[in-house]
């Protein structure tokens, strides 16, 4: 059942706020609809849905004009606001109607000179379908049940069974204006029906109020979702919101970098001018996929295809099957799957590219979606937030074609129509416009991700485009330090780094939320003071542990992962310390393990150079963080009699150094591509410490 979660003291509230002008109030009540809507999955996901109303404005001459307010993209509908709504003249709209045929470039140019706003987003593409519809108020899914439905070869009949002549069927065409008249003309012969069916497409309902139009999509739903049930025999099990990433079988740390390489390098080779890095994953392995994937119709399901057009275009029409025979047979089995995958894809390719005179470019053919048996599934994309929506929209996928396939069929669209949504005119033009950040795609792990210098380079990684994996002993200072980052597109494992296994555990965590991972910031340390000549050997050994062995066990397990993606690259960055090469008093617990490290620096560097992995490092001195805290520099400063601004500008700039320009330093060494065994100072200059 979808729950019903319209409120009438928040209505009430909203109408407060929104004002006496009856325009504005219903816009404000369409809003409220949307946002119900859209914070559920089970409804909407990833901008399958989209809303609007009709409303009666004045124009800046005092005219009364009609004007049609419709979910602007790159709105989602789940926080839209008003203006995610834009206002448009609907008499242009409704002249267009006359018109045998429109491409969908003077579409969009027309409706964009119809904006009450000439700034504002352009309305969705399915803008024509809501002007041609009378209704005032009018609400578009791919609910999962709707899905199931279209995609039936009987679905009208079920339709009728289900609704009677309440909801009515329009066949498919392509979202745009053939698909606006066709669904206006079925409106029209029905006046009755209060909501359509867009066959292996999705669902329309409206009314003539925002709040009937709201339960008519409720109620529609249920409806379905019940009916489905019952044929069923039982519910298929749904993906489980509040735990988004099952904690992921044993294999998935294995097979996820390799399968990570393998799909870079074949993208790299065929795809030679714009060359992407590996893609980021994002695994699902929750009992609802698992059911899924023990299916014995897997295989036949694998070629169907997607369950609403538009997912195409975030997941491919099929999905890369891993078997278990290929998950047991390791490298060579997945590269020969995934080789498969690509030839199929070439020939879609081809064969339907030769129906348009005009030429396509083809997108990347390698999978961005796969099923691995006895693993889960993987959504992949350019970085963590597309394969968050690839995976996503694979899971929503997979129980629409559950209840599909097991109440009377899973007949999606077929390969042409799927194509022309693929391959679409307006999304081949916007093809290598989008300048991609320095680092997107790249997983970086920090350790020590929630202090002051970790958290500053993750910020800083981040703000390059990259996903970033904090580990942290301290689980509370973690959670903030994610909170900040944003929870949604990075990761991070609570973990004292000294414990035996940390590193591997560590690597492994990172891989089954990423997939692999780019670059390691070997950042932990801390400090124990006091001197040699009367250093207690426990201590000595416990800041070994911290200060070498750590960044020892972290550069092992992650060479691992880059060995498993198989590709020539990978990076490790240390945090290591002006202490390595220019002693301070009573410091020598603390620069002995890091003299260790700035030779294991060197030392790796030497031996994962043919490897093609990178390995730098940063000397910085004097940052506020938790090692260097105020109550320390309040002492050091009274020490030397100087002021702790002072003390903290001591340097031959005569300026505090602070944790982000550490951060910006590890960034800096990570976009140089042709340096490897150097350590960077970042301490304000100061000769004694300065290298060679
Ligand atoms: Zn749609």
């Amino acid at each position: 059942m979808v729950a019903n979660l319209w409120n009438e003291n928040d209505v009430a509230k909203i109408l407060e706020s929104a004002g006496t002008d009856t325009a504005d109030r219903d816009l404000a009540l369409e809003v409220y609809a949307s946002r119900l809507i859209g914070s559920n999955p089970a409804l909407v996901q990833h901008g399958g849905g989209n809303t609007s109303c009709k409303v009666v404005r004045r124009d800046l001459m005092g005219r009364e004009i009609d004007v049609l307010h419709i979910k602007g993209s790159g709105w989602d509908l789940g926080n839209i606001e008003a203006p995610g709504m834009p206002g448009v003249r609907l008499a242009p709209l409704l002249e267009l109607r006359q018109l045998d045929s429109l491409s969908d470039e003077d579409m969009v140019n027309a409706v964009r000179g119809a904006l009450l706003n000439s700034s504002a987003p352009n309305p969705s593409v399915e803008v024509l379908l809501h002007a041609y519809l009378p209704q005032r108020f009018i609400n578009h899914t791919h609910a999962t049940a709707m899905l199931a439905l279209a995609d039936l070869p009987n679905a009208q009949e079920v339709v009728k069974q289900i609704f009677g002549d309440r909801v009515v069927c329009v066949p498919f065409f392509m979202p745009g204006f053939a698909l606006a008249k066709a669904a206006a003309e079925v409106a029209e012969a029905n006046p009755q029906a209060e909501g359509l069916l867009l066959l292996q497409h999705g669902h329309f309902a409206f009314a003539d109020d925002a709040r009937t139009a709201y339960d008519r999509i409720i109620e529609h739903t249920t409806l379905v979702e019940e009916w489905l049930q019952k044929k069923r025999g039982a519910a298929v099990l749904a993906p489980d919101p509040a735990r988004p990433r099952a904690a992921p079988p044993a294999e998935a740390t294995d097979i996820l970098p390799i399968l990570r390489g393998i799909i870079g390098d074949a993208s790299e080779d065929l795809l030679a001018e714009r060359c992407t890095p590996m893609p980021v994953m994002d695994l699902r392995a929750g009992p609802n996929v698992q059911e899924f994937l023990s299916r014995p119709d897997l295989h036949v399901l694998a070629t169907r295809g997607v369950a609403t057009p538009d997912h195409v275009i975030r997941t491919k029409n099929w999905p890369l099957l891993l078997t278990r025979e290929a998950v047991k047979g390791g490298r060579d089995a997945i590269r020969d799957a995934v080789d498969a995958y690509i030839d199929r894809y070439e020939t879609y390719f081809r064969k339907n590219a030769a129906r348009f005179p005009e030429g396509k470019t083809m997108l990347n053919p390698a999978p961005t979606l796969a099923w691995i048996e006895g693993v889960g599934i993987v959504g992949m994309g350019l970085d963590a937030k597309a394969a968050a929506i690839a995976g996503d929209l694979a899971e929503q996928g997979i129980v629409a074609m559950a209840y599909g396939e097991d109440c009377g069929g899973f007949h999606p669209v077929g390969e042409e129509l799927i194509f022309d949504m693929e391959y679409w005119s307006l999304e081949q033009a916007k093809l290598g416009k989008a300048k991609l950040p320095a680092l997107a795609g790249r997983v970086v792990m920090v350790t020590g991700g929630a202090g002051a210098i970790g958290l500053a380079t993750a910020h800083a990684f981040a703000a390059r485009g990259a996903d970033v994996f904090l580990v942290d002993r301290d689980a509370e200072a973690l959670d903030r330090a994610l909170g900040e980052l944003g929870r949604k597109r990075h990761g991070g494992l609570a973990i004292d780094i000294t414990e035996a296994d940390a590193a591997q555990i560590a690597t492994d965590a990172c891989a089954a939320r990423f997939g692999g991972l780019d670059i390691l910031v070997s950042n932990a340390g801390a400090a124990w003071s006091g001197m040699m000549k009367d250093m207690d050997d426990a201590l000595l050994r416990r800041s070994f542990e911290l200060n070498f062995f750590a960044h020892q066990k972290f550069s092992q397990a992650a060479t691992r992962i880059f060995e498993k993606q198989g590709r020539r690259g990978g990076q490790i960055l240390f945090n290591v310390s002006k202490q390595a090469v220019n002693p301070g008093k009573g410091f020598g617990a603390y620069g002995l393990p890091k003299a260790a490290t700035f030779f294991l620096l060197r030392q790796l560097a030497l031996e994962l150079g043919p490897m093609g992995v990178r390995v730098n490092g940063v000397n910085a001195d004097r940052i506020r963080s938790g090692l260097l805290d105020d109550a320390f520099i309040k002492e050091r400063a009274r020490a030397r009699g100087v002021s702790e601004a002072t003390y903290m500008a001591g340097n031959l700039l005569g300026r505090e150094v602070e944790a982000r320009h550490v951060a910006d330093a590890f960034v800096a060494l990570a976009l140089s591509e042709r340096t490897t065994a150097h350590v960077m100072t970042v301490d304000g200059g100061n000769i004694e410490a300065a290298l060679r």
